[in-house]
């Protein structure tokens, strides 16, 4: 008889009582909402992107600018999330902006506009060009 593929309850609160950073905790959302605190959209056409609070600092800031080689200098801002943002490309660790971290292309999800990169390796993000975003006022 197969076992039921729920895993035990107390794998889903490994983490200690408190968040060492003292940041408040995110409140959970689903893959259907781009999540709480103010909407950051795409300049474009307005498509939620991702949110205010899912922006983290990864390697010592939370903007980087980073050059492609054509030599195109890009102002990034790293997420945590950002369902608002297609994958477009295939794993690519070609000139590699994070030591460490395979690349793809990311797309507005509404207007396919390259918005920026999920990184994946120790850390998972989104580097997204500021300039192509908006907050929602
Ligand atoms: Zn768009």
């Amino acid at each position: 008889m197969p076992r039921p593929a729920v895993a035990p309850a107390f794998a889903l609160d490994a983490r200690p009582p408190r968040a060492p950073s003292g940041a408040p905790s995110p409140s959970s959302d689903d893959a259907t909402t781009v999540g709480s605190g103010r909407a950051i959209v795409c300049r474009a056409c307005r498509t939620p992107i991702t949110t205010d609070d899912a922006r983290t600092s990864l390697f010592g800031a939370h903007t980087h600018d980073r050059m492609n080689p054509s030599g195109f200098v890009f102002r990034i801002g790293l997420f945590r999330r950002a369902p608002g943002a297609l994958v477009a490309s295939p794993p690519s660790d070609e000139f590699p902006w994070f030591p460490g971290h395979r690349w793809q292309i990311v797309v507005c999800r509404g207007c396919i506009e390259h918005l920026g990169w999920l990184f994946s390796g120790a850390e998972t993000f989104h580097a997204l060009v500021l300039d192509k975003l908006a907050a929602e006022e």
